[in-house]
């Protein structure tokens, strides 16, 4: 490094020029190939794109992905779902899987999906390939039953290394949540026989998301939801279909054979 430095100190300079990038001026040497000279920081720019590191801001971005990810837990059966291999029987599935098609076609994250029908209709299936493709896209998606939501935000009382506020930062920030099963989790009973918990934390994490993407997936009807969460149930079925689709599935289970 040395002999280049004195190099550089003994060639003469014989001008400036002003870099057309950033309007500094720098110095212009004559050297044993010819006049010579360039902008230091942007050359050091060029070069730091041209190694192509990761930046500040990816680094950033990827850890929130990664966080979200932490948060997802899909069965193998659904692992391989897309919205191409979901096969509707009935017309309300056939509405069901139109619906998916338009709503990765169509999305912008304001719009919102809710399907309801006993199980083994496809509901989680639908809701989850839509995910996977939105997330292709470059969108946040996360996909999470509504328990293993109320779960991690419960083990934040109980301190699972988790802040409950950085929960509900990520919900707030997803570009597409998907909530499934809605109004599966049990929690204890209030006196008036409504279950008070889990309703103040689902109303907090659909009031978070409202005019923003959410599909909401349940076994139960608008009404029987309603009743479930009693104060808070017009408030979440409201939130809920909040510039959203709603579709209830019919139709026999194509997930269960009775074997008995
Ligand atoms: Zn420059």
């Amino acid at each position: 490094m040395e002999s280049i430095q004195n190099l550089i100190n003994t060639m003469e300079q014989v001008g400036e020029e002003q870099c057309k990038e950033c309007g500094r001026v720098y110095k212009l040497y004559k050297t044993p190939v010819g006049v010579a000279g360039g902008c230091k920081p942007c050359e050091d720019k060029k070069f730091k794109a041209k190694l192509n590191l990761p930046t500040v801001e990816d680094y950033r971005e990827s850890k929130e992905r990664n966080f979200i990810l932490s948060f997802e837990r899909v069965s193998t059966d659904l692992q391989k779902a897309t919205v191409k291999s979901y096969k509707p029987v009935t017309d309300s599935q056939k509405e069901a899987k139109q619906a998916a098609i338009d709503f990765i076609t169509q999305f912008d994250g304001k719009h919102s999906l809710a399907l309801s029908g006993t199980p083994g209709l496809g509901k989680s299936h639908l809701a989850y390939a839509i995910c996977k493709a939105i997330r292709k896209q470059g969108y946040k998606t996360l996909f999470i039953k509504s328990t293993d939501l109320l779960e991690k935000i419960r083990g934040t009382y109980s301190g699972n290394g988790l802040a409950e506020e950085d929960i509900f930062n990520m919900i707030y920030n997803l570009d597409l949540l998907a909530l499934d099963d809605i109004g599966s989790e049990y929690v204890k009973k209030d006196e008036q026989g409504h279950e008070s918990w889990a309703s103040d934390v689902l109303y907090k994490v659909m009031d978070l998301r409202l005019e923003k993407s959410t599909i909401c997936t349940t076994n139960y009807t608008e009404s029987e939801l309603e009743a479930k969460y009693g104060k808070n149930g017009v408030r979440i079925t409201d939130r809920m279909m909040d510039m959203a689709k709603g579709i209830r599935l019919i139709g026999d289970s194509y997930r269960k054979k009775e074997r008995f």
